[in-house]
């Protein structure tokens, strides 16, 4: 069997293991990534009709204060960007549409909230700006806002940011803790979302980039199936034909990967207290149309079909061909629909009159349409009796870990970004990052 020799050693290239690589690599190490299929895991772009289908919407939220952000400047990433317009996101009401809550400049425009309750939801959003309003990880945030005598309409308010930015129908399953901590970031923005021009595809490339120059090296098509370890470490990971040898690994691969590669470990019970998590499923259907509809807004949300549109090409440019435009429906899949092909189909057919309403003529211009079947939006779903693994265990000491499964910062690839950053620089400084943040 071939062995090659590397400082560290990182399992899975999804936007963790791609972050992990160019920053350890951007400091010195001498790394390996190595990837089962293509670069990007979940993070894919792919070009069909001239159309750039991205497998999420890759908006990134609060980016003036996220991991990635410090990470693009710190590694000298080259990404252009296209912000939000605040005022464009909307909720559909049914009979009219109001923008969304998410800062000050919303917070007046909204019908949502009127007169006195208007400085009530103020309150609250310095308070948790503040850091005075911190939730209680023991309890949900509908059960939060039960406790607290808050006026109806603000409580309605807050469930209604609740549902829109966990991917949840359901506040009684997301800790009030991880509402408060999310929103705390989002309350103090100046820029609550942001997309990549070009797509995650843009993002990717510069990893690679980042990787090359710094004599990393890359595998692609190279699954791991085996782990080796003597006296309580882990030395090789293994191929059918080749091993990689490293002082240090960071597995980069999602729960149930990890408990088949790591069940005859020293921490085979954390794994599998960890990471027998329920993950968000969500469905897509995103159009491609010839010609662009123009409409007031470039996000519209429904709570009651819990369904959300958002116009991709309005920032992403690239995303359609020049006059066309690229919309993105998404919608929750409850546990029971996941595997059931009539709920699909009926996603599908609320989601064509979901568009209907909005972007009306959207039949008669179709190019082409793209619909998923069930991808997994995060790793983890927040709820009140799962959390994140761990980055680091103190029985496996040269082993880490980053995903959107882990204790990382913010929510979808944010989870990503951050625990990636978090343990290179643990690594970095021998493993004190972690134990201080
Ligand atoms: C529909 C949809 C919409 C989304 N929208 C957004 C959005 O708007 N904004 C946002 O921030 N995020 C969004 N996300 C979430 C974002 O895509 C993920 O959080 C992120 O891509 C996860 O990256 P990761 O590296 O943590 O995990 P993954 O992408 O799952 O990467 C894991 C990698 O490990 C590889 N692997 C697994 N096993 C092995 C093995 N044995 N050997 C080698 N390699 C292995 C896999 O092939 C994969 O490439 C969306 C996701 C979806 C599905």
């Amino acid at each position: 069997m071939k062995n090659s020799q590397y400082d560290v050693v990182i399992v899975g290239g999804g936007l963790a293991g791609l972050t992990s690589a160019a920053y350890l690599a951007y400091h010195g190490k001498k790394v390996a990534l190595l990837e089962r299929g293509k670069l990007g895991g979940r993070a894919m772009t792919i070009q069909l009709k001239g159309y750039q289908f991205n497998f999420g919407a890759h908006a990134i939220y609060a980016r003036d204060t996220s991991y990635l952000t410090k990470i693009e400047q710190e590694l000298d990433l080259r990404i252009h960007w296209e912000d939000f317009s605040q005022l464009k996101a909307k909720y559909d009401m049914g009979e009219e549409a109001t923008v969304i809550t998410s800062n000050i400049g919303g917070l007046l425009q909204t019908k949502l909230l009127k007169g006195f309750d208007k400085f009530r939801f103020a309150y609250h959003m310095l308070f948790t700006t503040l850091g005075f309003e911190k939730g209680d990880p023991n309890l949900s945030i509908q059960e939060w806002i039960e406790l607290r005598k808050i006026s109806p309409a603000v409580k309605e308010m807050m469930l209604n940011l609740a549902t829109t930015n966990f991917f949840s129908g359901d506040p009684d399953s997301i800790p009030s803790d991880v509402f408060f901590n999310y929103y705390r970031r989002l309350f103090k923005t100046n820029i609550p979302v942001s997309f990549i021009q070009g797509g995650w595809k843009v993002l990717i490339e510069e990893y690679k980039r980042v990787i090359k120059e710094n004599n990393g090296v890359i595998f692609e098509k190279t699954k791991i199936t085996d782990v080796v370890t003597e006296q309580g470490r882990i030395t090789e990971v293994q191929t059918k034909k080749h091993a990689f040898s490293g002082e240090q690994f960071i597995f980069a691969i999602p729960p149930e990967e990890l408990q088949k590669l790591l069940h005859g470990t020293a921490i085979k019970p954390e794994l599998e207290r960890y990471t027998d998590y329920e993950p968000t499923y969500v469905m897509f259907y995103d159009v491609g149309l010839k010609k662009r509809i123009e409409s007031d807004y470039t996000y519209i949300f429904d709570k009651n079909r819990q369904i959300f549109v958002t116009d991709i090409s309005y920032y992403d440019t690239e995303a359609a061909p020049e006059g066309g435009q690229l919309l993105q429906a998404v919608g929750y899949l409850k546990q029971s629909d996941i595997n059931d092909p009539t709920a699909h189909d009926a996603m599908v057919e609320k989601m064509e009159r979901f568009y209907d309403k909005h972007f009306p003529g959207w039949r008669k211009t179709l190019a082409i349409p793209r619909a998923s079947k069930k991808p997994v939006l995060q790793a983890i779903r927040w709820t009140m009796n799962q959390r994140g693994l761990p980055l680091h265990f103190e029985a496996l000491p040269n082993v880490f870990f980053a995903g959107d499964w882990c204790q990382g910062y913010g929510q979808l690839s944010e989870v990503s970004f951050s625990s990636a950053y978090l343990v290179s620089k643990s690594i970095l400084n021998q493993h004190s990052a972690i134990n201080n943040s």
